[in-house]
């Protein structure tokens, strides 16, 4: 046995390219890949849309709208264009997708580590180990929700919740709600729950504020329209910031023309300041409510300026609409008795990380976030999709990864290309030449 045959023999199996993930932007990947002949594997932990299955809240659709819902080879053509999906009916057109690409899956498969073997990665999953020169990160920006430190200060009669815990109102404890975050997750939330009867507190801090529909059309419509979703990572001024950005206040519904603060308070819900410390059975709010809630009035305002400037004069678009400006306490109260009556249970909606814990390429900065060039990682043959504003403001978005998967595609068969020409060598070599790979048009 020769030694590429002895390496082998102790192998699962050997690929070009392995893909990590089957949620929409590694079935993305894999569309790409097939069209072009590139043999790969796709590894996923659990099933097709693992995510959507897994961590799904009863009453969750997506706040993109149907026709936003678009992949390599797929558009939505359903009668229902301006609708929001649900879960079910997401997971379904995800499993299809799956299959009419003959997507080569294996589920209930965990990568465990990946590292770097010579000019290749060896790839451990639960169901032994692979070789592949190319790796392919798809394993989603949102797998852990983000817990900040002072949950370990609340007392124990208090009920904690991450959004992946939340199912619905009637799952939680009686009692009052306090909701910390107010970004698309803890809004909903508020929401929600207030109009379940609930006594409900939002602890707000940075937030993006927007409305569902303006000027007869969904914003998310407007902001692709402007080129606001195009805009590219390379033309953003404060990359970092632009990838630590909120998610919008929005909810997968046409139902309300708005859900913001002046909305939930029109529900009852009591708006707090920002969750600083827990001291006791005491919850402390910042001061900067009123602050925090100006900068997104105005920021909201820019938005709709910036929209409006797109349309013009153009007559057969409905006049603007005004949104009043977020109506804050006077004085509003900071500190809060965790009473396990007004209070009883804390959702903590305050973000979600991605979870790297089994990549062992040294690619991640020292905030843990993976180190790249628009998908590119600084590992040769490591790429990444999915993340927040990963090529453009869409990029975590489902209507966002057909270009991202593309660009990442085309460099990765280049660099197929480009490794086989300087690899006559290598422990396992992959069968790639010019001939073999058929670029999509
Ligand atoms: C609450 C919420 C609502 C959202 N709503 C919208 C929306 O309305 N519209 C929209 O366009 N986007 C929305 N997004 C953003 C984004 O589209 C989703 O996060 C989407 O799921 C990301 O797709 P993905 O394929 O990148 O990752 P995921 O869907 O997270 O898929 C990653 C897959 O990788 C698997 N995996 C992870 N680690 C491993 C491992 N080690 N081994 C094997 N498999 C692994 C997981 O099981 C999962 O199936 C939302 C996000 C959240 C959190």
């Amino acid at each position: 046995m020769n030694n590429i045959g002895q390496i082998s023999a102790r192998l699962a199996g050997t690929t070009d390219v392995i893909v990590i993930g089957a949620g929409h932007a590694g079935l993305a990947a894999s569309f790409l890949l097939t069209q072009n002949s590139v043999s790969h594997v796709v590894f996923e932990r659990g099933e097709v849309a693992n995510a959507w299955r897994e961590r799904s809240w009863d009453s969750l659709k997506l706040l993109t709208p149907n026709w936003q819902t678009q992949l390599p080879g797929y558009r939505y053509a359903g009668d229902d264009p301006n609708g929001f999906m649900g879960m079910a009916e997401l997971i379904a057109l995800f499993e299809n997708y799956a299959e009419q690409s003959n997507a080569p899956i294996q589920t209930q498969t965990t990568v465990t580590s990946v590292r770097k073997d010579g000019d290749n990665y060896r790839v451990t999953t639960n169901r032994g180990e692979w070789l592949t020169n190319a790796v392919i990160i798809a394993s989603g920006a949102c797998n852990t929700p983000t817990v900040p430190a002072i949950a370990s200060d609340v007392p124990d009669h208090i009920e904690q919740l991450t959004p992946y815990d939340y199912r619905s109102a009637a799952h939680l404890q009686p009692g009052g709600v306090l909701v910390v975050g107010a970004s698309a997750t803890g809004m909903q939330f508020a929401d929600e729950l207030a109009g379940a009867g609930r006594e409900v507190t939002i602890a707000v801090g940075e937030h993006v504020r927007m409305p569902r529909r303006y000027r007869g059309k969904d914003i998310l419509d407007w902001m692709e329209c402007c080129g606001i979703l195009g805009e590219r990572y390379d033309e953003v001024e404060d990359l970092s910031r632009g990838r630590r950005l909120p998610s919008s206040q929005l909810v997968g519904s046409n139902d309300k023309p708005i859900l913001d603060l002046n909305s939930l308070s029109d529900q009852g819900v009591r708006i707090s300041g920002r969750l600083m410390g827990i001291n006791g059975d005491v919850a402390q709010f910042s001061g900067s409510l009123r602050n925090v809630c100006s900068l997104a009035d105005l920021k909201m305002k820019r938005l709709l300026a910036t929209i409006d400037e797109t349309i013009g004069d153009d007559t057969d678009v409905p006049a603007a609409e005004t949104f009043a400006a977020t109506r804050i306490d006077e004085s509003p109260q900071l500190v809060r008795k965790l009473d396990g009556k007004s209070i009883r249970t804390i959702i903590w909606a305050t973000g979600f990380r991605p979870d790297y814990s089994w990549l062992d390429v040294p690619v991640l900065d020292r905030k843990g976030h993976i180190q790249h060039d628009g998908g590119v990682v600084t590992s040769p043959g490591l790429y990444v999709l999915g993340l927040p504003l990963m090529r453009t403001r869409k990029s975590s978005f489902i209507f966002g990864i057909g270009d991202d998967a593309r660009h990442v595609s085309d460099h990765l068969i280049n660099y197929l290309q480009t490794q086989t020409r300087s690899n006559s060598h290598g422990v396992y070599q992959n069968d790639c030449s010019q001939q073999r790979y058929r670029r999509s048009a």
